[in-house]
């Protein structure tokens, strides 16, 4: 990596810098070495919590430059927030990376294969329209027998290895269950919730959706769905696309504030993260700020909204064995743990069986498993293992990534074990269906 004396420039520009006194707190102590996937796969100090900082505070005090190898240590980081659980001196590692990819995407020139592949996954996986025109296509390709024949015979080794993970990944399709503009409670009605659709899942697991509004209606909820919403630019902001997050967020905010909800429903741990967030990401707009922290601040993860209302519907006995995976954005970005566990206990008959190193991330993060491809096999294979050792008869999570991921993954050791989001579970208590109807 190329260095500088001290005197010379910061390799950042000037808008938003990583906060020096965010890197001043860390004390290299290493308590983050061992809750680091990046770390656990590679063994090497740069791809650690602590060596990604001393490698930022390097180029903000013009000791080093925005090179590939300083930018790779970077691209690495799957964001999964592990290190900001494990740190004792309360680092926040999630504003410095936020900021370092920002400065990296407006600083550094990706060579052009790179940057195309990048633009095709930002313009297709935040446009719900895009991705609902792909479902015809794609549902011919699994219905036709073509899925197979490509699997079966090998065929997908011959695509790069970013497409092959991409077709890996595909779920089955099935048809997609809408959620309407309102959705009426159940008897008498003890709140109205707005729910945020996403964009992989309102048009991949629609089932998901489907499945949050039957519960939430059910326990009392009138549930609003504003069909206007758009992506909420969770991708974006976490891949460093800054400019077109806070385009998306401004949206999202408008359109559920004219929902007029007292909460805003997220049930994807990568969106809900990111909508908590909004407070800091519109902190310079003058017109945005004030709204940005009052909506982040109504902004609920689908279990934190179930524990807090006093469950009126009867949860009907499961049979199952379930193995729970923690979501990174559910764990340590949002810091919800015990939520997911105790609504799944309160399902009659369900044994919860937990993951070692459920702390550790399945690979997926985001884009990824589509741009770092390797590591994120190499994650979501760890768990796989980890998974299999329990002998669970359905694998639980609450983040649409995750689930692909891990579908994914077990599917590569020829596992059917089914994974599926916590609600989708709690659905299927609620309404007494036996659980082969989820697969
Ligand atoms: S966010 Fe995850 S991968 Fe990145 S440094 Fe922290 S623990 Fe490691
Ligand atoms: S645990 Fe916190 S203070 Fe210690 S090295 Fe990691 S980031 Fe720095």
């Amino acid at each position: 990596m190329a260095t500088t004396s001290n005197s010379l420039p910061s390799a950042f520009d000037a808008h938003h810098r990583p906060s020096t006194d965010i890197i001043d707190k860390c004390v290299h102590c290493g308590f983050c070495l061992p809750a680091c996937p990046t770390y656990i796969l590679w063994g090497q100090e740069m791809d650690s919590p602590r060596g990604r900082i001393y490698l930022m505070k390097l180029a903000a005090e013009g000791a080093a430059e925005i090179t590939p190898s300083w930018v790779s240590h970077f691209d690495r980081c799957l964001g999964c927030m592990a290190c900001m659980s494990a740190c004792p001196s309360g680092v926040d590692y999630g504003k410095l990376i936020e900021a370092t990819r920002a400065q990296i995407e407006r600083n550094f020139k990706r060579p052009s294969g790179e940057k195309r592949h990048r633009h095709f996954l930002f313009k297709t996986f935040t446009r719900p329209d895009r991705l609902h025109r792909l479902r015809t296509p794609l549902l011919a390709y699994q219905k036709s027998g073509l899925q197979a024949i490509v699997r079966g015979f090998g065929l997908v080794k011959l695509l790069p290895k970013k497409w092959q993970t991409m077709e890996a990944l595909l779920p089955k399709l099935t048809p997609r269950e809408a959620v309407p503009e309102v959705t009426p409670a159940a008897g008498n009605k003890r709140r109205r919730v707005g729910l945020l659709l996403g964009c992989v899942q309102r048009e991949f697991l629609s089932q998901v959706n489907a499945a949050t509004a039957r519960v939430l209606a059910a326990e009392g909820c009138e549930v609003v769905a504003p069909q206007v919403q758009t992506c909420c630019g969770a991708l974006l902001v976490h891949a460093g696309e800054e400019a077109a997050a806070i385009e998306l967020a401004k949206k999202t905010i408008d359109a559920f504030e004219q929902a007029n909800v007292e909460a805003v429903v997220t049930n994807a741990a990568g969106c809900g993260s990111n909508v908590k967030e909004y407070g800091h990401l519109l902190r310079d707009d003058p017109q945005y700020a004030e709204r940005a922290q009052r909506f982040a601040a109504n902004c609920k993860d689908i279990s934190e909204v179930l524990m807090e209302l006093e469950p009126h519907c009867e949860r009907h006995p499961l049979k199952l064995r379930v193995a729970f995976h923690d979501s990174c954005h559910l764990l340590h970005a949002q810091g919800i743990r015990s939520q997911p566990r105790v609504l799944l206990s309160g399902v009659p008959g369900l044994e919860l069986a937990e993951i070692p190193e459920s702390a550790i991330c399945c690979g997926s993060a985001g884009i990824y498993n589509l741009v770092e491809p390797d590591a994120a096999e190499s994650l979501g294979d760890r768990k796989a293992n980890l998974i299999s050792q329990l002998k669970p008869d359905v694998v639980v999570t609450g983040n649409p990534g995750c689930i692909l991921q891990l579908q994914a993954a077990l599917a590569r050791r020829h596992q059917k074990t089914p994974v599926i989001h916590t609600i989708e579970l709690l659905d299927a208590s609620l309404r007494g269906q036996p659980f082969d109807a989820l697969r």
